[in-house]
């Protein structure tokens, strides 16, 4: 591993200033993912700031809190047991507990925290493997994903340069959540919509989010949604447990006499980010809830999705599952 200055930062201001004197550096990162891209010499950074003893006094909302109107802020540094197992999480938004229990093993989910997994970057095999080219790692250089194995890669959103897909499950919850990420950098305080910190891949791969290089993340904040406390998340992947989503689905449903009156719907492990199905929400407000719509809007929602070959099934997968999941939500509270 190649030597790096270390510097330890106890406030969210000096942690900022840290970044400030490093923003040339060409990588922005964090979470348990970085360290095992730094053992393999994947990651090589010239400064490494450790985020992890922020003094709790000196965190905006140093755990989780209820915000007036119903909503809940939780802090970046929580870890992700903790929130999974929070019991306003659990009955406002269950969907996001399930995300989390769904992703990595119990001994990550106590170490890693609601910022690092924001920020940790795709699992593609290629991305790991330093004889393959890769214009994520180095830019330029080729995709070996786009004709090689690609059964984990996406099918919406990608581009000649990138068929990488984003690993978060807790990520995809939020997404369909509308959480909001609160920053804090040398120019104030921001807030970026969920659905708007990462980017997709276009010909730029190796940006992977809006946060500038002198931003750190310092809590997460979920809108009051009262229909979300029937939501679900639902994984499919090889194996039951430790595995990464082939095509995993964050919905919550609201049906009045009939007809869905609320409803979001995110997906993972099909594109660059966490996608929000907007296109399939739209055909399902207000229509008449049942199986026939509900294989409409996942219809819509696929149409434009385009398979790399290894990963073709992903298509069809992905419309079960979302179809699945709403069958799942309305039988299980969705009518009021
Ligand atoms: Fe790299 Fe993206 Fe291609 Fe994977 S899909 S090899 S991360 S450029």
């Amino acid at each position: 591993m190649k030597n790096f200055a270390y510097s330890r930062a106890d406030t969210v201001e000096g942690a900022v200033n840290l970044f400030s004197q490093h923003a040339h550096s060409k990588f922005l990162g964090g979470g348990t993912n970085l360290v095992d891209l730094m053992r393999e010499n994947i990651e090589q950074p010239d400064a490494l700031i450790d985020v992890t003893r922020l003094s709790p006094a000196g965190i905006p909302d140093a755990g989780i809190a209820e915000l007036a109107g119903g909503g809940l802020s939780i802090a970046a540094a929580v870890r992700n047991s903790a929130v999974a197992n929070h019991h306003l999480v659990r009955q406002r938004y269950p969907v996001l507990s399930q995300a989390i229990l769904f992703g990595a093993s119990g001994q990550i989910r106590n170490m890693a925290t609601t910022g690092g997994n924001l920020m940790q970057r795709t699992r593609c095999y290629y991305f790991y493997d330093e004889a393959a080219r890769c214009n994520k790692r180095r830019p330029g250089s080729g995709c070996d994903a786009i004709g090689g194995f690609n059964r984990m890669h996406a099918i919406l959103g990608a581009s000649e340069h990138c068929i990488a897909t984003h690993p978060s499950d807790m990520c995809v919850a939020l997404a369909a959540l509308d959480a909001m990420v609160h920053v804090e950098g040398a120019g104030g305080k921001r807030t970026i919509p969920m659905n708007e910190f990462y980017r997709l891949p276009g010909d730029t791969p190796h940006l992977e989010t809006n946060l500038k290089p002198d931003e750190l993340i310092v809590a997460i904040h979920l809108p009051a949604l009262t229909f979300a406390k029937n939501s679900r998340y639902r994984k499919v992947r090889d194996r039951a447990s430790y595995a990464f989503a082939l095509v995993s689905v964050a919905a919550a449903l609201q049906i009045e006499d009939g007809t869905i009156r609320n409803v979001r719907l995110a997906l993972g492990g099909v594109a660059h980010k966490p996608w929000r199905a907007y296109t399939a929400e739209q055909t399902l407000a207000g229509a008449k809830a049942g199986r026939d719509t509900f294989e409409r809007a996942a219809g819509a929602e696929l149409s434009e999705a385009r398979g790399y070959g290894y990963n073709d099934f992903k298509i069809e997968l992905a419309k079960r599952a979302i179809v699945g999941t709403l069958s799942e939500l309305a039988e299980a509270g969705g009518t009021r």
